[in-house]
């Protein structure tokens, strides 16, 4: 049984993508985003993804308890979830633990410091004991539990720019990882033959063609023919000049009207660019109750859908965050 798994995320942004730091302003925008300090390209950090992906592992957990008891309310509700963990097929079933967890898995914990026995008589904080609490871990007074999963940061792989031949994704020999050579000031495209082309309001020369080949592409959904690659010392410069950047007021909420000198404006990360991270589980050996690291990716590839409706980080409510996670992470079989 294998104890160390590692599936790479590919995910593309269906809406514009707002992760804030909170205050921060650059030149003309007020609300800015989250950036790798070295490169200072725009990212989703992986704390990010991991407290998002808790909320929806356990919306999915408890959105399944709560079938059991819409089929039989109240009364015998307690008689079905005995019985739904009586027959172990699916990630949910599999670890009996699961019967512990409630909604407040998701979020932060509240109840730190009661122990675990303390909590299975409560409504709120981590239960310590469900898939949600064993793979993003929690802490009680007693036992605390770093969790199984690592997640990196989803960093820009291709980057959507205006071109005159349409929209091209852009991305350099270090978001590849590869060892591509490209001149100062010139780019890379399928055909090699464009003469000039402009990224945005940079126009730039075409040196040739890139040897890029499918596999380079991964679960993207991209052509060959949309990528560009620019040199390393343009990629930063380029991204940081095409995000999106949007005006919005503050609306009153006692008059409902725009609030005064309440401008404000916010960047993000343009829809259809594509992240590249990866995530891994690690399950410790002992003879701690802890679930398969296969159902945990399970979880994770059953509840990657409430990244299309409900999205990461902030704004949602003006359109922002939407993302779909286009790997597949299941390792092995999952059942229904
Ligand atoms: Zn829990």
């Amino acid at each position: 049984m294998t104890n160390l798994i590692t599936k790479n995320i590919i995910a593309q942004a269906t809406d514009p993508i707002y992760i804030g730091t909170g205050g921060f302003t650059i030149g003309r925008v007020d609300n800015t985003i989250v950036r790798d300090p070295i490169t200072k390209i725009p990212k989703i950090p992986g704390s990010s993804i991991a407290g998002t992906w808790r909320y929806y592992v356990a919306l999915e957990l408890q959105s399944s308890f709560k079938d059991e008891y819409k089929k039989d309310l109240a009364k015998r509700a307690k008689e079905k979830i005995e019985e739904l963990f009586n027959n172990p097929e699916n990630w949910i079933k599999n670890f009996d633990k699961n019967r512990y967890a409630r909604i407040k898995c998701a979020g932060q914990d509240d109840l730190s410091k009661e122990t675990l026995e303390e909590m299975q008589n409560k409504d709120s904080g981590h239960c310590g004991h469900c898939i949600v609490c064993k793979a993003f871990g929690f802490s009680k007074k007693d036992i605390s539990n770093q969790g199984m999963l690592f997640f990196s940061d989803l960093n820009i792989l291709f980057f959507p720019v205006y071109t005159r031949l349409g929209v091209r994704w852009i991305t350099s020999p270090k978001l590849l990882k590869k060892d591509i050579s490209v001149e100062e000031n010139r780019i890379l495209t399928s055909k090699g033959d464009e003469g000039y082309l402009n990224l945005g309001w940079l126009n730039l020369e075409v040196e040739g063609t890139h040897s890029l080949n499918e596999d380079d592409l991964k679960d993207s959904g991209l052509n060959l023919d949309d990528i560009v690659i620019v040199p390393d010392s343009l990629i930063a410069q380029i991204i940081n000049s095409n995000l999106e950047v949007r005006t919005s007021v503050s609306i009153d909420p006692i008059t409902g009207a725009a609030k005064e000198k309440a401008l404000f404006t916010s960047e993000a990360i343009p829809r259809g660019t594509i992240f590249c991270g990866e995530v891994r589980g690690f399950k410790r050996e002992g003879g701690e109750n802890l679930p398969e690291l296969n159902d945990i990716f399970c979880a994770l590839d059953d509840s990657k859908q409430y990244f299309n409706s409900l999205g990461i980080g902030g704004m949602t409510t003006r359109g922002f965050g939407r993302m779909e996670i286009l790997s597949d992470l299941k390792n092995g079989e999952c059942k229904e």
